[in-house]
């Protein structure tokens, strides 16, 4: 733990007069009740400031797509698989190329099985340790760093990378290829069931068949149903990979976390937002004029507006001193985080983004879906590759449960509610819990993180987090969690009815 003591220049910013609510709901997205907003405020004249604004720089990067000569699929030859796979993201091609070995005929359907994945992807180092996956990563830092508030710093003793998309990528579609996946250039828009057999629609025209058919299409999935009302959370953010004239942070440490609000001193209104809505500032420097920068709301409900986040990043980078030179790439990132699982069971089985995999508190995922994709394709290969014949109801019984076993929803009542709870804190009592967060006992906070603690561990991370607490975090906790707290009771109690 460090204490700050540098203060950084501050700009003077001309400032809004109007206050409109910074949340919205994403047009895509299940609309939920929003506050009443006023009107829009006049545009902000933060672009037209010394630096400029790099909101005004389009990025360098074009579309990359891998040269593999990928198995296409002929379907005059062959339309009857055992898996289909509807996306080839992480969690599709992981899934592929864990279910294939077993000998199972597997096809992949996506718009574009050859580009490269849009995302920026970071994970805790031991997490990709622990798949085998270590080569897959392109940079690694040996520390991470949390700014509490303007004065506080706190240093995690944990290795953080980010992962190369490409290796990535390269290293489950050839595993595909070797085991025989074949591949199918096309958009799903529509899955049939029968009794023992499903049926994919093609926006080509082709009509695939297969015994199974899982939904690994993202977020944005229409396939995979729901019985119970979308309350998700959202993790909003605004990302670029830039070149800079320099930054201030150190080269050894990725930033988790920077809950700093000085450069919001001149700005009343953006700054009454950030300390009701707080967002904090994600940044990778790979050196010392290139850097991954990203402002982010952990959680919101309804979303904070895209708008709103890149205003504070804009205000955020000028304060800091770091001028974009040019953005190598861009990202906006929407995250659908906690709420219901899909029903359980259903026709179409889901994996990743599809699956409520996501974690509810943190929204990151890259790393769990690697990691249990291979569970689940150990069910569907137990039901499909053996001469038991699973198929139908029963089967779809075994790989939802295979991915949610009773225990696991459980695990996710309580990360669901740690978002509850969040979504309750303004930026004082975010920055209060994080400061008790990172100081338990690293076992409890790397469990909590990579969704890896057991219910018992659960509850004696609460324990020892309240005992760590501040008295005025503690104040919070015994104010803010018993709501979120009864929610998880009751959701508990439907689980284990
Ligand atoms: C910008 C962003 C940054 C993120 N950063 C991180 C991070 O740092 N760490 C982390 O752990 N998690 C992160 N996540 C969360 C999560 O890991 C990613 O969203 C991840 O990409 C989800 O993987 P997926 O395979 O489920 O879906 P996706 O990666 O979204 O892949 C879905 C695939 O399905 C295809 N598809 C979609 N519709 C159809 C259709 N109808 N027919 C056929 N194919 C279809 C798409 O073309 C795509 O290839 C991030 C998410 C976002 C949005």
């Amino acid at each position: 733990m460090e204490t700050l003591s540098r203060p950084l220049p501050s700009h003077l910013l001309p400032t809004s007069k109007r206050y409109s609510s910074p949340l919205t709901s994403p047009s895509f997205l299940p609309r939920t009740k929003r506050p009443s907003t006023t009107a829009t405020p006049p545009h902000h004249r933060i672009q037209n400031s010394k630096f400029g604004s790099f909101l005004d720089l389009n990025p360098k990067s074009k579309p990359e797509f891998l040269s593999h000569d990928l198995p296409w699929l002929d379907p005059s030859v062959r339309s009857r698989f055992d898996l289909i796979i509807i996306g080839t993201g992480p969690a599709g091609l992981r899934l592929a190329e864990r279910v294939s070995q077993y000998g199972i005929r597997v096809c992949c359907v996506d718009p574009s099985p050859l580009s490269m994945w849009p995302n920026n992807y970071g994970v805790w180092v031991d997490e990709f340790e622990k798949l085998g996956l270590e080569d897959c990563l392109d940079k690694t830092w040996p520390m991470a760093s949390v700014y509490i508030d303007d004065h506080k710093r706190r240093h995690l003793n944990r290795a953080y990378g980010r992962v190369s998309r490409k290796k990535l990528k390269i290293n489950l579609l050839e595993g595909c290829i070797s085991n025989g996946v074949e591949f199918h250039k096309a958009k799903v828009w529509k899955v049939n069931h029968q009794e023992f057999e499903s049926s994919v629609i093609c926006d080509d025209g082709n009509e695939l068949k297969a015994s199974l058919i899982v939904d690994a299409s993202g977020y944005a999935s229409t396939f995979v149903e729901y019985d119970k009302p979308r309350n998700h959370g959202y993790q909003i953010a605004h990302g670029i990979l830039a070149e800079v004239d320099a930054h201030p942070f150190e080269l050894d440490k990725m930033v988790l976390m920077d809950w700093r609000d000085a450069h919001l001193g001149n700005e009343p209104v953006l700054r009454a937002g950030n300390s009701r809505f707080p967002t904090f500032l994600y940044a990778m420097p790979f050196d010392s004029n290139l850097i991954f920068l990203e402002e982010t709301s952990l959680v919101s409900r309804p979303v904070l507006s895209y708008r709103e986040v890149k205003k504070r990043m804009v205000a955020r980078l000028r304060h800091l001193g770091i001028r974009v030179k040019s953005v190598v790439e861009d990202e906006k990132c929407l995250i659908p985080m906690g709420g219901p699982l899909p029903r359980i069971p259903q026709s179409v089985m889901g994996i990743g983004g599809t699956a409520g995999i996501v974690h509810p508190s943190t929204g990151y995922m890259v790393a769990r879906t690697l990691a249990l994709a291979p569970v689940l394709g150990d069910v569907i290969a137990e039901c499909l590759g053996s001469t038991r014949m699973i198929r139908g109801k029963p089967l779809y019984h075994r790989v939802w449960n295979g991915l949610w076993p009773i225990e696991n929803r459980c695990i996710r009542e309580y990360y669901s509610f740690g978002m509850e709870t969040l979504l309750k804190l303004d930026l004082d009592a975010t920055r209060r819990f994080f400061d008790a967060f990172f100081d338990l006992d690293p076992h409890y906070w790397h469990g909590f993180l990579s969704s890896r603690l057991s219910l018992m561990e659960l509850a004696m991370l609460s324990l020892s987090l309240f005992e760590r607490a501040s008295n005025p975090s503690r104040f919070d906790i015994v104010t803010k969690c018993p709501a979120p707290l009864v929610k998880m009771v009751g959701n508990l109690a439907l689980e284990t009815i």
